[in-house]
């Protein structure tokens, strides 16, 4: 259903939108840095405030134990599906601030683009839902579905305490479908939906020889040298293609969505471009376009982080290190169990070490599983739908090499698939100097909200778990 009053409504109130927009985005609501803690209060309280003004009846601010959460709760349609809807108010710091054209806590247009910090990420999509509830309960006197909103403040700080405070708010977070207004479209030329992001597990890995530094005249070829054998442990880790060749590493991975394998073939992805764009040497024989792509978003890694050892400042110091040490984190894929991963890299290391030295691997947390939607899912053919019309072209589905932790909170507690419908473009420079929104988006941003609730009144109702 396409109500075209509602979307006039939406235009005519778009100058205004903007206004508040821009008043949204003068708040430095920087989640990771203690000398905000007053921009983050602000933040909060305003965006509650806008949520009772846009007519939620139950608006909450939460403690959290770290950044509050707004709750904001409308079940006026009963029978509907109950929609949560998942944004952020806090931003990334706005360093370095002398790059940016203008302030970044004052908001400017340019080029029909509005510059500010946070405001792709997360300020302007968020925005659009809470701006489209409100235009369609003051056109209809009702809304087409229920709506739970979920705003928190720590998503640029890692969300330290958004599970537990999900996991405490379970029944009032009851729902059929989360939909995230963060998140990004991949490229500015292409409408796509992610559909899946890669997880994470870390470990450290540390070899001891000698109980302490040695002298590397007196002691050189008869005393163990860690970094020596740490670089060879390290080294069995890989095949030569650069690919994981732990046994048992790959164990559960699920073939990934043929939607994603047909958007990489469509993408027209550039070797050369890319490695021009990162700096770097490409390699020889210079690898496919599409190959690459497979690799970035939906194979596993296993990569070296950081490795530490002796003695690396000027000059020489004739040293043998005690002990060397590597930093290691897993991107994993569907399929694929955080636990059982470091398992087997664990056995590996164990099984390649040198004797003659002690082994540590330390973890760190349990890690973070893939996330992947079901292809079949209902709610993801109804945004497909929506963008379809609104943007013109079909959609790609798209995976992304980082970790989303949001749709893995959502799924475990609540037992609701999430998906991504932002109108953000990951070339927004989200988390550098001059972020900035397209209006144009915006603009489209509304009438697809708008059009994704009308259509997801037939959404099918999830079972109580
Ligand atoms: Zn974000």
């Amino acid at each position: 259903m396409i109500d075209l009053d509602l979307e006039a409504d939406l235009a005519a109130g778009f100058p205004a939108a903007l206004e508040e927009l821009k008043r949204f985005c003068r708040i430095p609501s920087v989640s990771t840095d203690p000398a905000y803690r007053s921009g983050i209060a602000d933040a909060a309280a305003w965006v509650a405030a806008r949520l009772r003004q846009a007519g939620f009846p139950q608006v909450e601010t939460i403690a959290t134990g770290g950044h509050p959460l707004v709750l904001a709760e409308w079940h006026a349609t009963p029978g509907a599906p109950t929609i949560l809807v998942y944004g952020h108010y806090d931003v990334q710091p706005p360093d370095p601030i002398a790059n940016w054209t203008s302030p970044p806590f004052d908001p400017v247009v340019r080029a029909d683009r509005l510059y500010a910090r946070g405001v792709s990420d997360d300020k302007g999509p968020l925005l659009i839902p809470i701006l489209v509830a409100e235009a369609m309960s003051r056109r209809r006197g009702r809304l087409p579905v229920n709506l739970v909103v979920l705003i928190e403040g720590e998503e640029e700080s890692g969300s330290p305490h958004f599970e537990p405070a999900v996991a405490a708010l379970k029944p009032r977070l009851a729902c059929d479908l989360a939909v995230s207004a963060d998140g990004a479209m991949w490229r500015p030329d292409l409408p796509s939906v992610t559909v899946a992001s890669r997880g994470l597990v870390a470990l450290d890995v540390v070899l001891t020889g000698a109980a302490k530094d040695l002298h590397s005249g007196r002691h050189g070829g008869s005393a163990p040298n860690p970094l020596q054998a740490l670089v060879r442990l390290l080294a069995t880790l890989h095949d030569h293609e650069g690919r994981v060749a732990v046994p048992g590493f790959h164990d559960g991975v699920r073939p990934p969505d043929p939607a994603i394998l047909a958007a990489i073939r469509q993408a027209d992805f550039d070797p050369a471009a890319y490695y021009a764009g990162i700096g770097a040497v490409p390699p020889v024989p210079m690898p496919d376009g599409d190959a690459l792509l497979v690799r970035q978003w939906l194979e596993p890694t296993l990569e070296f982080n950081g490795i530490a050892g002796g003695y690396a400042g000027p000059g020489t110091k004739t040293v043998i290190p005690a002990t060397a040490q590597a930093k290691i984190t897993c991107r994993l894929v569907a399929g694929q169990v955080p636990a059982a991963v470091l398992d087997a890299v664990r056995r590996h290391l164990a099984a390649h070490a040198p004797s003659g030295f002690r082994l540590e691997m330390p973890g760190h947390g349990s890690g973070t599983p893939a996330f992947a939607l079901d292809p079949g899912l209902p709610g993801l053919a109804a945004t497909e739908a929506v963008l379809a019309e609104v943007l013109g072209q079909a959609p790609l589905r798209v995976a992304m090499g980082a970790t989303v932790p949001i749709g893995g909170v959502l799924e475990r507690q609540l037992g609701v698939p999430t998906v991504f419908f932002s109108f953000s473009t990951s070339d927004e420079d989200y988390h550098a100097p001059n972020e900035f929104f397209r209006l144009e988006n915006f603009r489209r941003g509304l009438v697809a909200w708008a059009r994704l609730l009308d259509r997801l009144v037939d959404l099918p109702r999830k079972r109580e778990p």
